[in-house]
């Protein structure tokens, strides 16, 4: 790796930190190991002139990770070095924190200019992967910092975007406390955590093997002081924060550990960032039964958000087919709605009743996405601005858009339903009628456009930011700039007639300030009070006491002016935080409007209908289609999608089914069968429409899948280990409310094993769970479990045969498949005519032998027969012989049979 570095012939790499300041340091080294011994765990970043360099190791690290050039300064020959220039550097830092590092920036606190002896220099904030402001974070990611406590019985976990405000808590308690904290900060997948160093995330007590695997799912983990993370400390660190209202207005009362954790957050963020980060002003507590709970494992298998394979890209994702949103917030809304729907069918319904009100008014509904469309990021831009990283045109964009909100209010108004309307329902009306309450923020954006110039630098340092007419000393300053301009031309017109040289120019440079230029030729034309200052190929340059003078008079009042304009600049900026708490309603409202709207934009697109919600745990789907496939085969132009039927029933006390056995060749749709149903409760419960002719369920709880093998095999867990303790997971915790997916299970070992752990699973769905549930699988022997279980339903994915081979047709029908088929798609896929033939010949001999053994068999406690091996049955079988009631012609039968058994 050495070998790599560019060191230009100095011995640089195998120099340490130095432990101490020695007199043979130049007093910038000096300075600058004393502002690295304050943050030894990040890369510093220290400010030279236009420049940020890194030296030591720091310097090695991002010469590595960044691709830049390593070298050594003149004054430090063995002092490995590396840069960024200051104007590029957000994106060099975005690469190192998404990578997990930590940056500290070193600034110059004086102007250089002035400086009397080494410009002085303070770092001014840590970035760190969970606080940073990352400029290319997609609209609808969000970037979280989590923080977890562990007090007694309890586990607290807190998070926040710092990017949105969007800041969170829920506890856990109990003995499950533990784990399903640590489930909920998986499905969350903060980019980073912290956590007290002395005890480490889940406390001593947990188990580093499994945990150490698991977090690494967590991006940076970050080790802090343990009296962060003291209650006495956290909690009332945390109301300070969150102002007037107190812990109990959050819903926190009673909930220390997650106060604790929230506790935490904040003083992290505010030691990083050196700012009070005032935009986060209030929380969210919530219990993880106040929504349809989908665990992280079943949030990768249905692609809710992201792709299960990252190199098919993003469009297999139910987000990227239901984002039809216009505006970031509402995205993020999708987002976190699709992973967390809804369980409270008042809420449900007046969902539909709002979408539905719009679906039916193309003009309104279309002129409403069109004033959104207006509406920038309004939280990152109060985020940004809240942490004075905002520059004047990150204000004008937040005017812009609070500029549109009256907009998007009269639209949203006016989708009521006007009375008489045959839509007219007291939910719709409520929904959009309320959207006439949002409350517009004229004052703010009119502050913004009067106070800032329209369009004004990047950057306050060149000033012009502040529009004319604010301030009196500032115009009066600007007009000695303006008025300099007739009086240089007065001077360049005097000095022409004194001098008699008419190409006698006077300029201005940022390097040598004013000076007058003369020609070559003219140069024995030149006054004796001329000073020169620059020559150059033709001409010569020339300065003079009055051009000195004046040259002091419009620096010193451009510096004053831009003082001026920093001052009235922070004042607007304060202005804003001060009215964060309203942007952030105005925000959320504008993000409920918007989904609302994508909602309906979308049921009207693709003929998505009203689903109905019924009291009791049903399931019942007409002619249901899977939302991404289906779009996706729209996109590509191809067939249509096959619609199927589903029913399901988990009453107590009916005979309907409440369990869905699909049997039928590979390839034939049974996965997407299970995900279509799974993905059609989750639409309905967010509130949306769903892709169906008729749908009608009762509330779910939970969704649980077990689907296919997933990349855990390179953390080093085998599929199979995996897909048991999912399967562990399932049957220790469905209720009878959930919804639950088992596909292929026992596919991940061997045939008799798999066979047997998939009967006895189904057997406990059906005896202890009795929750609604569809069972997927290449086992055709486990059809034969509807005999035993009349509620056990068999369904088979259909295929049509002919001379060619067979067709799938993905219909979903009655009954068990009459063969698995397995061949002929083998046949399919290409394997060659001999190894097909071979494959039949084999297949016979031993369908004729299990057709034998089922004949023998006529004990119904032994029905696992068709599938034991032989030398397993006979054990079975003397096993369960009981020698002392056996009579010796009953002994003897015994010995028969067996034998013949042995003979098949
Ligand atoms: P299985 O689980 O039975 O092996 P899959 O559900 O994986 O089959 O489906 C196999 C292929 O068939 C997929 O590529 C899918 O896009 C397509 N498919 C499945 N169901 C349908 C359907 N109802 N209409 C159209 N294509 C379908
Ligand atoms: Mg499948």
């Amino acid at each position: 790796m050495a070998k790599n570095l560019r060191t230009e012939g100095c011995d640089i790499l195998t120099l340490p930190v130095p432990e101490a300041a020695t007199d043979s340091q130049t007093p910038l080294m000096r300075q600058y190991l004393a502002a690295k011994r304050q943050h030894p765990d990040a890369l510093l970043f220290f400010r030279l002139g236009d420049f940020y360099e890194l030296f030591f190791d720091d310097a090695k690290t991002a010469s590595r990770e960044l691709q830049i050039t390593l070298t050594a300064r003149d004054k430090e020959r063995n002092v490995p070095m590396c840069g960024v220039p200051y104007h590029a550097a957000e994106s060099y830092i975005a690469r190192l924190l998404r990578k997990g590092y930590r940056v500290a920036i070193c600034e110059q606190m004086e102007d250089p200019k002035l400086a009397k002896k080494i410009v002085r220099r303070e770092v001014t904030r840590v970035l760190t992967p969970g606080t940073a402001l990352d400029p290319a974070l997609a609209a609808e990611q969000s970037n979280y910092l989590a923080a977890v406590h562990l007090a007694g019985e309890a586990a607290g976990l807190a998070y926040l975007d710092l990017s949105t405000a969007d800041f969170r808590a829920t506890e856990f308690s109990g003995p499950g406390a533990t784990a399903q904290c640590l489930d909920e900060l998986l499905r969350l997948a903060p980019s980073e955590l912290i956590f007290p160093a002395a005890r480490g995330p889940f406390g001593p007590k947990t188990d580093a093997a499994t945990l150490d695997p698991l977090l690494a799912q967590v991006g940076t983990r970050t080790p802090v002081d343990d009296w962060v993370f003291s209650p006495d400390f956290a909690i009332p660190l945390l109301e300070r924060q969150l102002g007037s209202r107190g812990l109990e207005g959050f819903g926190l009362q009673g909930h220390s550990a997650a106060a604790t954790a929230a506790g935490a957050i904040i003083h992290y963020v505010r030691s990083t960032q050196q700012s009070e980060a005032g935009h986060v002003d209030t929380l969210r507590f919530y219990r993880r039964a106040e929504h349809l709970h989908i665990d992280q494992v079943t949030v990768r298998n249905l692609e809710l958000v992201d792709p299960l394979f990252t190199d098919s890209g993003p469009e297999t994702t139910l987000f990227r087919t239901m984002d039809a949103c216009c505006t970031p917030m509402g995205k993020r809304m999708l987002r976190s709605t699709l992973l967390r729907p809804m369980i409270d069918a008042a809420a449900i319904e007046s969902r539909y009743a709002a979408v539905e009100a719009a679906r039916t008014d193309l003009i309104r509904r279309e002129e409403l996405r069109r004033a959104l469309s207006g509406v920038l990021d309004l939280d990152r831009l109060l985020a940004r601005i809240s942490l004075d990283s905002a520059g004047p045109r990150d204000l004008l964009a937040l005017a812009a858009s609070l500029r549109h909100l009256p907009e998007v209010k009269k639209s949203a108004a006016s989708l009521a339903p006007q009375p008489g309307s045959p839509l007219v329902s007291l939910d719709a009306q409520s929904f959009w009628a309320n959207a006439g309450s949002l409350a517009p923020l004229d004052d703010l954006c009119a502050a913004i456009s009067a106070t800032l110039v329209p369009e004004p630098p990047l950057t306050l340092a060149e000033g012009g930011v502040i529009a004319p007419g604010i301030d009196a000393e500032l115009d009066d300053l600007r007009s000695v700039g303006s008025s300099g301009r007739a009086s240089i031309a007065a001077i360049e017109d005097r000095e022409r007639r004194r001098t008699g040289i008419g190409s006698l120019k006077v300029r201005f440079n940022s390097v040598f300030g004013y000076y007058i230029e003369i020609t070559k030729s003219n140069l024995s034309s030149v006054p004796a009070d001329y000073e020169r200052k620059q020559t150059l190929v033709n001409a010569e340059r020339f300065t003079t006491p009055e051009l000195k003078d004046y040259e002091t008079k419009v620096l010193s009042a451009q510096e004053r002016s831009i003082e001026i304009e920093k001052r009235l600049f922070a004042a607007l900026r304060a202005r804003i935080v001060e009215n964060a708490g309203r942007i952030r309603r105005a925000s959320t409202a504008v993000a409920e409007i918007d989904l609302v709207a994508c909602f309906a934009h979308l049921a009207a697109l693709r003929n998505y209908t009203r689903p109905r919600v019924d009291p009791a745990p049903i399931l019942e789907i007409a002619s249901g289609r899977h939302p991404v496939i289906e779009r996706l085969m729209d996109e590509a132009g191809e067939s249509r999608f096959v619609p199927n039927d589903l029913f399901l029933d988990a009453s107590e006390n009916t005979s309907h089914p409440n369990l869905l056995l699909i049997t039928g060749p590979n390839m034939g749709g049974k996965s997407t069968y299970l995900r279509q149903a799974a993905l059609l409760v989750i639409l309905a419960q967010a509130g949306s429409f769903v892709p169906a002719d008729r749908m009608t369920y009762g509330i779910v709880d939970r969704i649980y899948t077990r689907i296919g093998a997933s990349d855990n095999l390179a953390r080093g867990r085998s599929t199979f280990m995996v897909e048991m303790t999912e399967t562990a997971t399932i049957l220790n915790t469905a209720t009878a409310q959930s919804l639950i997916l088992l596909d292929e299970m026992g596919r991940g070992t061997s045939t008799f094993d798999g066979l047997s752990l998939a009967w006895a699973t189904l057997e406990y769905l059906q005896r202890h769970i009795g929750a609604r549930s569809l069972f997927a699988t290449h086992y055709h022997e486990l059809t034969m479990l509807a005999d035993e279980f009349p509620r056990l339903k068999n369904l088979h994915v259909s295929v049509s045969e002919s001379p060619q081979g067979i067709v799938f047709l993905h219909r979903i029908e009655q009954g068990p498949a009459n063969r698995s088929y397995g061949i002929d798609v083998a046949r399919l896929a290409g394997l060659p005519p001999a190894v097909i033939h071979r494959a039949r010949q084999v297949l016979k001999q031993h369908e004729r032998s299990e057709r034998h053994n089922v004949a023998v068999e006529t004990e119904p406690a032994l029905q696992l027969t068709i599938f034991t091996p032989l030398s397993q049955r006979i054990l079975d079988r003397l096993a369960q012989t009981d020698i002392d009631t056996l009579t010796p012609l009953q002994a003897l039968n015994l010995l028969e049979e067996l034998k013949t058994e042995i003979k098949g």
